[in-house]
């Protein structure tokens, strides 16, 4: 049983599905918080886990088993991903930019040693082959060729599609109001309905920490708005993913590199909406002749270090708890290693790093 159908919990229960389990997603309504359905979609890895190589490790993991959990998802569900897995590039907006991009990401590769991901600094001059669009006062970009992006919304699609194919089943609607240690397994009650199973996956969000104390884990979760502009449809300008400005495979430009902090609080503001929109038209000019067509808040979904939580209950044994801040470049190891693990019932190797424990050791 998965509470929560976002990306995290379909992209487990997916998994979980393909190894011949039966699985039941419980998930909320209309009105339910979704960043599966608010972000950015990329698929990427350069510059993330800094200080914390285990979980750079687990999303280069994740960004190598992409290719071929993207080919699956497609070919079971039958929908086109429109997943570029070519490289992506991030942009440098002056020379101390990039010098210290370039630093950071060489520090980086040190800490990694062999695990180390391949990178690139490149000048304004060489990256106006690629973007002839750039503008005239950007000094260049970091460029991994790991990076990419994907159609996020059909990436959620195609995970409920395939879940239904190969079996599983999808509830929207029926937000779980209740779990409890039920014999050996759980009851999970939701829509005025009893769901029984031997495991449940608490993966509901920024609602994971209420669910999650219900079954004796402690896991700290606070949202984190992220805003985001989309314009109107243009000729395709830009080939490569680009960590704030990217076109989709439509046309519309999404705009986005927002982060606040200010609670459940998703609406919309023009402030911060007009920086993002002059950072990107300082990137590429043409972007200012573009009409706005669309903008959205969504809430991350984030623990007190930004990393992953990935825990199984001590004392609950079979209820597992999992959020992460970036559900679209994790859903490839989040259907396949963590799956894995969740089926056969314990949380080891990379996935272990992520327990609640961390929290506890600094809290005293
Ligand atoms: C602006 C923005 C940009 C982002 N950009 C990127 C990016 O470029 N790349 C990337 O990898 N990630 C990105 N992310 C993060 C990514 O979107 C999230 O990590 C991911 O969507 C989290 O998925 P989730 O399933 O944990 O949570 P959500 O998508 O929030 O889903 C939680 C689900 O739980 C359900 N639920 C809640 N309560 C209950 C209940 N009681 N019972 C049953 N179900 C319940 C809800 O209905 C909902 O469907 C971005 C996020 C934002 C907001």
């Amino acid at each position: 049983m998965v509470v929560g159908g976002g990306l995290v919990g379909l992209a487990i229960a997916y998994g979980v599905r393909r190894l011949g389990l039966s699985v039941t997603v419980l998930d909320g309504g209309d009105d339910a918080h979704r960043a599966s359905r608010g972000n950015f979609a990329l698929v990427w890895g350069q510059g993330k886990g800094f200080g914390t190589p285990d979980y750079a490790r687990w999303t280069q993991a994740s960004l190598s088993a992409w290719p071929g959990f993207a080919a699956e998802l497609a070919d079971i569900s039958g929908i086109d991903l429109h997943y570029r897995g070519q490289g992506g590039f991030h942009l440098c907006f002056d020379e101390g930019g990039f010098e210290r991009r370039g630093a950071m990401l060489d520090r980086h590769a040190a800490e990694l040693g062999a695990d180390a991901y391949p990178f690139e600094m490149v000048p304004a001059f060489e990256l106006r082959r690629t973007f002839p669009h750039l503008g005239p006062t950007m000094a260049g970009a970091s460029y991994s060729p790991r990076d990419g992006d994907v159609n996020s919304l059909h990436l959620y699609r195609a995970l409920i599609t395939a879940l239904r194919r190969l079996g599983g089943s999808y509830r929207p609607g029926a937000p779980a109001t209740g779990i409890a240690r039920d014999g050996a397994g759980f009851a999970v009650v939701a829509g005025g309905q009893t769901f029984r199973a031997r495991t449940v996956v608490i993966a509901a969000g920024i609602e994971t920490e209420r669910l999650a104390g219900l079954v004796g884990m402690s896991v700290p979760v606070r949202p984190q708005t992220g805003q985001i502009i989309v314009t109107e449809k243009a000729v395709p300008f830009l080939p490569y993913a680009v960590s704030t400005v990217r076109q989709t495979n439509e046309g519309g430009v999404m705009l986005g590199d927002s982060v606040e902090e200010r609670g459940h609080d998703d609406t919309v503001t023009t402030g911060v909406l007009g920086i993002t929109a002059a950072r990107a038209i300082a990137a590429f000019p043409v972007i200012a002749r573009l009409a706005v067509v669309r903008s959205w808040a969504a809430l991350r979904v984030m623990s007190p270090d930004g990393l992953p939580v990935y825990q199984q209950s001590a004392s609950q044994p079979g209820a597992f708890a999992c959020i992460c801040h970036s559900g679209v470049t994790l859903a490839a190891i989040h259907a396949g290693e963590l799956a894995r693990q969740v089926a056969g019932g314990a949380l080891t190797g990379q996935a272990a790093a992520f327990g609640t424990g961390r929290f506890d050791v600094r809290a005293a």
